[in-house]
């Protein structure tokens, strides 16, 4: 089961960024990011003995909670930056977020994905006037890539998880959530780099304290876990996984330190139960959540940590799957 690390052997939570940012940006993106329903499921309660409460970034602006930390950074920038533009590197949904938040600042932004990144995130990457560059992420390194590429035309590189303005941004979801439900005794949050996960932790910290949160990783890429459990980040080679928004292969610098010092543990699900889980969503709840979006939902909905009598916040973090794929998982 999970090991919760003694209180004296975690590090001191880090300067910033701070709950007062997540604030902050919670009123920058106010009236532009959706305020996502919070959405309740009897047959959930019955099948965990817990009140469950799902946050639906799934129907986010762009299908994905990652919006609201790209449009909080864009937002930051000082005027000159915002005339000579962003470039973002990311596996779909945080390039559709700041080709969107973008566009909607008026700033220029390019996008640089994976070759084999899902057709309609890079479509809708796309569609969003982004500027697309495509890599091998095999053989590539799509951060010297972003960094030549923010050198040679003076462009602001917005990390997709590793960066504090878009971490106090993604903290945004959950401060609505526990603002709209109240107290939770638990909140279940899925972890690629970490950015949502510790921007949830600093509001359900400052708004629900004691409230245990979670991080959810697929068991074939638990860096995170290892990161979590030794004190230490842990690299490791692109996992394979369905939950292809999960496929980063460390935590990073300015995320660690704060779920190290705020969070629970960190737990893992494999690809059967997000299927699973994402069947659940489209029979059940009537709501597509890509695979991704399903992590949190799934360690919760197959007794991973146990739930029963408690009240439970649980976020569904994006909702972006090829129809054809979607179709795949659940035949
Ligand atoms: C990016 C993403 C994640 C992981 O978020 P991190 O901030 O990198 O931990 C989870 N779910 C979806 C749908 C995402 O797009």
């Amino acid at each position: 089961m999970t090991t919760p690390l003694r209180q004296d052997s975690r590090p001191d939570l880090p300067p910033s960024p701070t709950y007062e940012d997540v604030v902050a940006a919670s009123q920058r993106i106010a009236g532009v990011a959706h305020r996502t329903p919070v959405l309740t499921s009897r047959t959930a309660d019955a099948l965990t003995g817990a009140t469950l409460f799902f946050k639906a970034e799934n129907l986010q602006r762009a299908g994905a909670f990652k919006f609201r930390g790209a449009y909080n950074a864009i937002a930051r920038l000082p005027e000159e930056a915002r005339k000579r533009g962003v470039v973002a590197f990311s596996s779909g949904n945080h390039a559709q977020a700041i080709a969107y938040a973008g566009q909607l600042q008026g700033v220029p932004r390019v996008i640089i994905m994976p070759q084999d990144a899902p057709a309609m995130k890079v479509a809708a990457t796309k569609g969003y006037g982004g500027e697309v560059v495509l890599y091998d992420r095999y053989t590539e390194d799509r951060e010297a890539i972003g960094r030549k590429l923010s050198a040679e035309r003076g462009l602001t590189l917005i990390p997709p998880y590793d960066h504090e303005d878009v971490i106090a941004g993604q903290g945004t979801a959950a401060k609505e959530l526990i603002e709209e439900v109240g107290h939770l005794d638990m909140l279940f949050v899925c972890l690629g780099g970490g950015g949502l996960l510790a921007g949830s932790a600093l509001a359900a910290h400052a708004l629900s304290p004691g409230c245990r949160v979670y991080g959810v990783e697929p068991e074939a890429g638990n860096d995170g876990q290892r990161s979590f459990r030794s004190g230490e980040i842990v690299r490791i080679p692109v996992p394979t996984t369905i939950a292809d928004g999960a496929q980063t292969t460390y935590l990073g610098s300015r995320t660690f330190p704060i779920i190290r010092a705020l969070a629970e543990d960190v737990v893992t699900v494999t690809d059967a139960m997000l299927v699973d889980a994402m069947r659940f969503f489209a029979e059940r709840m009537k709501i597509v959540v890509e695979p991704t979006g399903c992590l949190a939902a799934a360690a919760v909905l197959n007794g991973i940590v146990p739930c029963r009598g408690k009240r439970v916040g649980i976020v569904l973090s994006g909702g972006n799957v090829d129809p054809q794929a979607f179709a795949r998982f659940l035949a």
